[in-house]
């Protein structure tokens, strides 16, 4: 049996803790931490044929894109009832006209959209919400920009656990908040942004008692790790370039630098691909603290962009980030809005839509190619982290001028005025 224990990742500290505390931070000096593993001796062929036999199963545990490639998060006790919901599984889908656009690149999209709640999310809630079941919780709780709290109230409701969410007031689209209610959370809208909903969670959930599920829970880290396994065998463990993922809290960029260095270091994969981690403009506080080389993170007090997913100055997770960078080679960018509109628009045309945030990713190798960091040609992955359907305010708002995208007419119920707009209309398109 593998085993599984809980490590500061602070060089200067680096103990172990009380794994059965189930800590947010280390007991000693309140760093981040780290599930860590001593594995099972881990032949990498065999189990490759193991998990693909799996897809063949009928069992949900087989069927889902976490607990497939459960030898590589073995912190599950024996006999622990697991929370799923059929998460990952998620298309790989070529992106011709999106590649051309970003600079004659070779582009796949990894569609996280295509997960139940609509999100990549889920990948970190099933890990997440196991634990806390194992550990006999009943109130989880969560900050959010929107798409953790959808996910997070699934899951819960499904585990028979009371969800309290707390999110920005008015900064979190409707799309994302209706899903949170539908599911049966409490949820209690409070601050400006991301930032200071979270820094008030954080005061009150030890004096009530509630399991935290943000992306500093390090089991949710475990969950979403598993997107690069399940990318990577659907690339026949062929290794892209680069794989670029948008950043805000930084847990998603964390999840995959971790999970790549696991696949290399027990020989599933030979080359690393490197990690590009796209920020909004406004608030890209991890991509301004490494440009300039500070040591401590360059927060960002009113983070603002439309993508409101990213929206996020103060990013819990900037270490874990910087050292998957580290790990694995690769940069941060950041993109404008603007930018960002566009990449959208263009990854549209392929016929693959995505909420404002994921759609930075495109956006990101756009100016990379022309910087000349990433090279034309190169074999690009692009994880699209959120449902089109996730935030159709932006749609509206953007489609409707008549610049780009689809057109709205509207026609009086007669025949032949409905004739003559629609002859006007289909001549201009
Ligand atoms: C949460 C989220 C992000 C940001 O991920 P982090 O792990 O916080 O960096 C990006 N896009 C979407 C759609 C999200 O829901
Ligand atoms: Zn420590």
């Amino acid at each position: 049996m593998s085993s599984a224990y809980l490590q500061c990742i602070e060089e200067s500290c680096g103990r172990r803790q009380d794994a059965n505390e189930d800590p947010h931070a280390c007991a000693f000096c309140g760093g981040l931490l780290d599930v860590k593993y001593d594995f099972d001796p881990i032949n990498p062929k065999q189990l490759r044929q193991t998990w693909r036999q799996r897809r063949l199963s009928d069992d949900p545990i087989d069927r889902s894109g976490v607990w497939r490639f459960r030898e590589l998060v073995p912190f599950v006790d024996p006999g622990a009832k697991i929370v799923t919901l059929s998460e990952g599984f998620t298309p790989l889908v070529e992106a011709p006209r999106a590649g051309s656009w970003a600079g004659a690149v070779q582009l796949t999209i990894k569609h996280q959209g295509a997960n139940l709640t609509g999100s990549f999310k889920d990948l970190g809630m099933t890990a997440c919400i196991t634990r806390a079941l194992s550990r006999g919780v009943c109130w989880v709780a969560c900050a959010s920009t929107g798409n953790t709290s959808s996910s997070m109230a699934a899951y819960a409701t499904r585990a028979g656990m009371k969800a309290l969410l707390f999110v920005p007031f008015n900064q979190i689209s409707a799309a994302k908040l209706a899903q949170a209610l539908d599911f049966g959370a409490l949820v209690v809208e409070v601050g400006d942004n991301f930032d200071a909903a979270f820094r008030l969670l954080l005061q009150v959930a030890p004096e009530l008692g509630l399991y935290l599920v943000n992306s500093i829970n390090p089991f949710r880290i475990e969950g979403q790790k598993t997107i690069v396994v399940e990318m990577l065998e659907q690339r026949g463990w062929l290794s892209p370039d680069y794989i670029v993922v948008p950043g805000g809290n930084l847990g998603n960029s964390s999840a995959i630098g971790k999970g790549l260095r696991e696949l290399k270091d027990l020989g599933f994969i030979e080359k690393i691909p490197r990690l590009v981690i796209v920020q909004a403009a406004g608030a890209s506080p991890f991509y301004e603290t490494l440009r300039t080389g500070a040591t401590d993170l360059l927060a960002v007090d009113a983070p603002h962009t439309e993508a409101s997913a990213i929206r996020i100055g103060h990013p819990a997770n900037w270490k874990k980030a910087r050292r998957a960078l580290d790990w694995v080679g690769g940069f941060c960018e950041s993109v404008t809005d603007e930018e960002i509109a566009q990449a959208k628009c263009v990854l549209s045309q392929d016929g693959i839509a995505c909420e404002p945030a994921s759609a930075a990713t495109l956006a990101g190798v756009y100016k990379l190619v022309q910087a000349g960091k990433i090279e034309r040609n190169s074999d690009v992955v692009c994880v699209l982290t959120g449902h089109q359907l996730k935030d159709t305010d932006y749609i509206m708002r953007h489609r409707t001028a008549g610049k780009e995208g689809g057109q709205r007419i509207h026609v009086e119920a007669e025949l032949n005025s409905l004739r003559r707009e629609l002859q006007r209309a289909l001549l201009e398109k």
